[in-house]
């Protein structure tokens, strides 16, 4: 019944856009070429839909969407509604041209899976590929063509509500999970029925967002943006992300949403990026706040002169652009470039070929089995043992009694995250619920003991009761799902006071105590961790809730999560992240009143296994230029744990042209290792790509001379030959 033109019709006989058998480029062009500036402009256009949205006010709502929109945000998980829709665009509209749809896909549609963060913490990017497929699958049959996700920018700044969505502090670290979530959303074809676009976003440099702020300024060197903040973004080009979202920061003055600089030159001339770029929301409106435009009109002509081609939401490029392009003030060539880019993707999905999506039940469509197993093992992966004092963790689980408390512990909803889409806090299983089936032969005792926030302290002897009959006592303490993502950073990263109070008094029970975070960002626990014999970081684990907890703190899981960003020793020492560059006298202090030691540092993560690293071991130690090389480590389980260790190689260069890093991550794995076995570790080095360093136009300037290559405390020497 759907579809453009009847299947009887052959190919020759079709307009060649229509054509499904001529080359996308050719479709693209012939279509172009039809259009009128009006049409033009209405796919440069992205309007928001069905956020708020109710049955009642629907019909109103659907018609004042034109059918000629480019694109429509937030309709909701209903496919039909999605379809009657795209049937407007398709059949009211002079040419057929069909709406993608675009929704917040961040870390799971219904099927939540860990966050960002988190998932940076696995060092698996096999396994978020897999999940960021398994995401992709389940939007699509919702009507979702397109996500904005994954969050590329490096941030080190725990006090940034965003640090949730991306994947830490490290520049090489973002880059592999930039790459394996868009081959996660966009499998190997666009075309693919369980494909989504991807777009990589914030670009570029939002994570530097002055003091944690959000939607504030940042000040980044030439430098420092290509050496930190576009490493992401360029690998997922790289790897095919099919749109980028321009950020709300500005540059050094320069906004990013009205940057030439890198959105033309480097991200479509430079990385030769084919996809197009569409505005954060109200991103080209806020130009005007940001002070570089005095009207509206001049807000679009900077941002679409610059290199945005599609602006969401503000509705800015539908007013102003064809009275821009008739001013010559934006030329058509301009515009003809960003509509051509738009229908492309919409041509590469399929979109024109088979515009609606299948009506699926829905209990066919969400947390299919094989979705929750996957977020269950990512999730396992995820979480961080940071601290286990004579080694009280695992419990046996023979323990004759537990007391579960804190305000975590009978929580769902806090356990989704930020951005958790159409997740539902009753799919959510709570930490307290999950202990009870795993210690199946223990009493467990429960108490709140007081809320997330606040002063009310009437809970806390009833705490104290329940965890006095308990042989250990285990805190679940937290940040609500509100207190991270965007527009949600904070001034101190420690948990409140009445959180913090609640364990103080447990702790004068002299009783074991196992303390269970669940948050989006780095904390401060310099008053709660001294106070606990174990920690587990178990960050926003989604759907699959206090399962994996339950098995780290029972042994049936062996934790090998570590961490993707550094907790620092309190708030005061923000910023501290593991690549600062060097200092003049790195044996001082960094406040007189604190030590300069993180209290958890980048890759910290312990384990129930003993891993003992080996030497380094390279075939040569002198190399030329244009050489590789294969450097080893054996690392074995000393111990009668089966486990998982992640490798960590650094490169740091003691004497350069310029100040760089104290170490640079350079490459990663984590492998299985049975109790009691060994397992070599490998790096291949390749001079430029691992011991340069780029200066303020991103070249990669290689030097000769020594590099220090480490895993963990082993060191090795490498000289690098002059020509
Ligand atoms: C956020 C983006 C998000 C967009 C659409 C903006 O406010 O900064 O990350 O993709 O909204 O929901």
């Amino acid at each position: 019944e759907f579809g453009c033109g009847s299947s009887e019709e052959k190919s020759s006989d079709l307009v060649v856009y229509k054509n499904q058998e001529a080359p996308i480029e050719d479709r693209v062009r012939d279509l172009l070429g039809r259009m009128t500036l009006e049409e033009k402009v209405y796919q440069l256009n992205q309007v928001a839909f069905g956020k708020h949205m109710t049955a009642n006010n629907i019909g109103g709502e659907m018609a004042k969407v034109s059918p000629l929109i480019g694109s429509i945000i937030y309709v909701n998980q209903d496919p039909n509604l999605r379809n009657d829709l795209q049937k407007k665009a398709m059949e009211k509209s002079r040419l057929g041209i069909p709406i993608i749809f675009a929704n917040d896909i961040i870390h799971g549609f219904k099927t939540i899976y860990p966050i960002s963060l988190a998932q940076a913490c696995s060092w698996n990017p096999e396994l978020v590929e897999q999940a960021c497929a398994m995401a992709a699958k389940e939007s699509k049959v919702s009507g979702i063509d397109w996500t904005f996700s994954p969050m590329v920018d490096v941030a080190r700044d725990p006090r940034w509500g965003r640090v949730a969505e991306g994947y830490g502090e490290d520049p090489y670290t973002n880059a592999v999970f930039s790459k394996a979530s868009v081959k996660g959303y966009q499998g190997n074809d666009l075309a693919d029925e369980n494909s989504i676009a991807a777009c990589l976003k914030h670009y570029v440099g939002y994570g530097a967002s002055e003091g944690g702020q959000d939607y504030i300024y940042t000040e980044i060197s030439k430098q420092t943006l290509w050496d930190t903040y576009l490493p992401s973004f360029e690998a997922g080009v790289n790897a095919g992300a099919a749109t980028v979202m321009s950020g709300f920061n500005d540059i050094s003055g320069v906004p990013a949403s009205a940057n030439y600089y890198t959105l033309t030159e480097i991200l479509k001339e430079k990385w030769e990026m084919d996809g197009f770029v569409v505005s954060d929301w109200n991103s080209v409106k806020q130009l005007i706040n940001q002070g570089v435009a005095g009207s509206d009109k001049e807000a679009t002509l900077k941002a679409i002169n610059a290199g945005v081609d599609m602006d969401m939401a503000d509705r800015l490029y539908l007013d102003h652009i064809s009275d821009l392009v008739k001013e010559n003030k934006v030329s058509i060539n301009r515009v003809d470039d960003a509509v051509s880019r738009v229908l492309k993707l919409k041509f590469q999905l399929g979109l024109f070929d088979k515009p609606y999506v299948p009506i699926i039940r829905e209990n066919n469509r969400y947390l299919l089995p094989e979705y929750i197993s996957t977020a269950e093992k990512l999730a396992e992966e995820t979480m961080v043992l940071l601290k286990n004092s004579d080694n009280i963790l695992p419990l046996d689980n023979k323990v004759s009694s537990l007391a579960v408390l804190g305000p975590m512990a009978k929580n769902q909803e806090d356990l989704l995250g930020s951005w958790s889409a159409y997740g539902d806090a009753k799919d959510v299983e709570s930490i307290y619920k999950a202990i009870e089936s795993e210690f199946v032969q223990s009493k467990i005792f429960y108490a709140q003991g007081c809320d997330f926030d606040g002063n009310d302290t009437s809970g806390y002897t009833e705490a104290i009761n329940v965890a006095r009959k308990a042989e250990v006592v285990v805190v679940c303490l937290g940040e609500k799902k509100s207190w991270s993502g965007e527009n949600a950073s904070r001034s101190t990263i420690s948990l409140p006071k009445i959180q913090e109070d609640l364990l103080l008094k447990l702790s004068e029970l002299g009783k074991p105590i196992v303390l269970l975070l669940s948050n989006g960002r780095p904390l401060d626990l310099s008053r709660l961790a001294p106070l606990s014999d174990g920690i587990i970081e178990m960050w926003q684990p989604g759907v699959i809730g206090g399962k994996p907890v339950a098995g780290i703190l029972s042994g049936r899981i062996n934790p090998s999560g570590k961490l993707a960003m550094t907790f620092p020793f309190s708030t005061g020492q923000i910023p501290i992240y593991y690549n600062m560059r060097k200092k003049a006298r790195p044996t001082s202090g960094m406040y007189q009143d604190i030590t300069k030691e993180p209290l958890y540092g980048f890759t910290h993560g312990l384990s129930y296994s003993n891993f003992k690293y080996g030497d380094l071991k390279s075939s040569k130690t002198n190399l030329r230029k244009d050489e590789n090389l294969i450097i080893e480590i054996p690392v074995t389980n000393a111990s009668n744990v089966d486990g998982a260790d992640v490798v960590h190689w650094f490169v740091s260069d003691p004497v350069c042209s310029i100040s760089r890093p104290n170490k640079e991550l350079k490459f990663f794995e984590k492998k299985s290792i049975k109790a009691g076995k060994t397992e070599v570790f490998e790096f291949h080095l390749n001079p430029i790509r691992d011991l340069s360093f780029v200066d303020s136009s991103g070249n990669k300037i290689l030097e000769s001379g020594e590099y220090h290559i480490s895993v963990d405390n082993k060191k090795i020497v490498i000289n690098l030959l002059e020509e």
